[in-house]
């Protein structure tokens, strides 16, 4: 599909899950976080949807996809990114199946080569030759350069895609910029070729798991440096585990780089000129 010249039309962000690998409540633990009454403190596995014109778009499809597609409402996907391979970014992949049920167009699915790879093993019966009759209809396309995704339904809408290189440990993972935005999940470097492709982009999502270190994660100052060095006007934390309490850690962060959490929608509007809006009121403790 060719690049679009056109500008990038408004989008809609929606973080469906902001939780590390185990969710928060951890299962079976009583600490503070995991106990808190705050619904911020309640964290599906992380994924988003991106609303781009007509266009909807998911990062990632975990084990919390069907219930998050329902408290979001989500009717409509036209492509999926994935950042990898691990269980909490792909556990979902059958729960795509009921979108199929009224389009029955295949569902245009982008990962790294290295990902499409793994995926293909482990989903044989997806995305093998000879895919299970009932299996979801998805086609897995490798991506290293920008692309363009348009409709499933009606091919109207377009929105340009830029993969971007990460390191999680050592697994190589792929952030998502769609225009004015990036989605930069599990990586704990980026290298400066990346953070290139990133230029002008207005807001991003990146992984901050706590405020410890960790080998694979950004922790929180890794994760402020990173956006300090990106740049964008705002920056919200995801992937966070129960060591962290949303209101105590959202205190302490700078005026510009905030805790996302499940359900935050983010507005920006096609016009640069124009800041993007969050709406706190957006939390769902449905959960
Ligand atoms: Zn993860
Ligand atoms: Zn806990």
């Amino acid at each position: 599909m060719p690049l679009s010249d056109a500008a990038p039309p408004s989008l809609r962000i929606t973080l469906l899950g902001t939780g590390t690998s185990t969710g928060v409540p951890v299962l079976g633990c009583d600490c503070r976080v995991c106990t808190s009454a705050d619904p911020h403190d309640e964290r599906l596995r992380c994924a988003c949807y991106i609303e781009a014109g007509p266009l909807g778009i998911l990062v990632d499809a975990g084990p919390d996809f069907r219930q998050q597609a329902r408290r979001a409402n989500i009717e409509r996907i036209d492509a999926v990114c994935f950042t990898h391979h691990h269980f909490d970014h792909v556990a979902g992949i059958d729960d795509l199946r009921p979108l199929f049920y009224r389009n029955s167009r295949p569902m245009p699915c982008y990962s790294s080569a290295n990902t499409a790879e793994i995926l293909r093993e482990r989903y044989a019966y997806i995305f093998g030759d000879n895919p299970y009759p009932g299996a979801a209809r998805v086609t897995l396309r490798a991506v290293e350069e920008c692309f363009a995704i348009t409709s499933r339904y009606d091919d109207t809408g377009h929105v340009n895609v830029q993969p971007i290189p990460m390191q999680h440990g050592n697994t190589p993972t792929t952030g998502w910029r769609f225009g004015p935005f990036a989605y930069l999940t599990d990586a704990h470097h980026i290298p400066d070729e990346s953070v290139a492709l990133l230029d002008g982009v207005e807001v991003i999502v990146l992984d901050a798991l706590r405020a410890r270190p960790h080998p694979t994660h950004f922790s929180f100052d890794g994760a402020v440096e990173m956006a300090r060095r990106i740049g964008a006007r705002e920056t919200y934390f995801i992937h966070m585990t129960h060591d962290v309490l949303h209101a105590e850690q959202e205190a302490r962060l700078p005026d510009d780089v905030h805790l996302g959490y499940d359900g935050l929608q983010i507005e920006i509007d096609s016009t640069p000129a124009e800041a993007p809006t969050h709406t706190p009121s957006d939390v769902q403790s449905d959960a």
